[in-house]
């Protein structure tokens, strides 16, 4: 049935809206909104004058709800600019993780810092840069380390000019003794998975512990995350021989895109059999 006709059927009599749940009826079966039926003002049927009913028409409230999940919508993110238009149902998650939204403090949402600040996307950068920490896609660090106390941190990182921006989220979880590490990209979930991470622990040039895995979209708790332990999950009695008479650990980590039709495995040089270093 085409649409314009459809909504003129489902449109109440009294408001000329399309009709709301409650749906009452007359004792002839004609509908509207429960709102409209208030019965010290509305009597009688306003189609047929017939009385009305308190008999609700569930069928017709459930054609509409689905009418309405099924219907178009431009993001409500749009005038910040956002292309997206999409069905109702679909909008619901897709503004969660629209790019385009309003983005509170990673360090107050993930470790509870007292920090105030909202700002768009492209201003994140900015914002770790001079508040907290801002860090580009690779590096090698010195960090200290106490497994007694449960810490967590977070991290901005700077992709390619800032076309894309990470979170590096860290965790020290003393109940179940392990360190974890997590890569999340702001964006769409599904194009998160273009990107993956390398994270190595090392001590001196021999020791490595080296963990190779997919980047996770930042809608996804961390915590989620951890719990899957698709992410660098350390435990304790492992990461101790990494911790150097100082107290602290060495690693590097590097973010890298993920080119599904020239996979990793596919920059093997065969000269040498080494792994050649991807460019970004
Ligand atoms: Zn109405
Ligand atoms: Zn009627
Ligand atoms: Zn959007
Ligand atoms: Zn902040």
């Amino acid at each position: 049935m085409k649409i314009k006709l459809m909504e003129s059927l489902l449109e109440c009599p009294v408001c000329y809206e399309t009709m709301k749940p409650p749906i009452l009826q007359c004792i002839k079966g004609h509908s509207l909104c429960g709102n409209c039926c208030d019965p010290s003002k509305l009597t009688k049927c306003p189609t047929c004058r017939s009385a009305m009913s308190t008999t609700r028409n569930y069928q017709l409230e459930q054609i509409i709800k689905q009418m309405k999940l099924d219907s178009k919508v431009k993001c409500p993110f749009a005038e910040e600019g956002c292309q997206f238009v999409l069905k109702a149902s679909e909008m619901l998650e897709h503004k969660k993780e629209c790019r385009y939204r309003m983005f509170e403090c990673e360090g107050k949402k993930y470790c509870g810092w007292n920090c105030n600040w909202t700002g768009p996307i492209d201003k994140i950068c900015d914002h770790f840069k001079t508040e907290h920490t801002l860090l580009e896609f690779k590096g090698a660090y010195k960090k200290d380390l106490d497994l007694k106390e449960n810490t967590k941190h977070v991290a901005a990182i700077d992709f390619g000019k800032r076309s894309h921006i990470f979170w590096m989220k860290s965790k020290v979880d003393v109940e179940k003794e392990k360190c974890f590490w997590v890569f999340q990209r702001i964006g769409l979930e599904k194009q998160a998975a273009n990107f993956y991470y390398e994270f190595e622990l090392c001590d001196g040039p021999v020791r490595k512990l080296k963990v190779s895995e997919f980047c996770e979209g930042d809608v996804r708790e961390a915590e989620d995350i951890f719990k899957s332990e698709k992410c660098v999950s350390i435990p304790f009695n492992l990461i101790k021989n990494y911790i150097d008479k100082s107290g602290k650990i060495n690693f590097r980590y590097r973010i890298m895109k993920y080119n599904s039709e020239h996979p990793v495995a596919a920059l093997q040089d065969k000269t040498t059999g080494n792994i050649k270093n991807e460019r970004v």
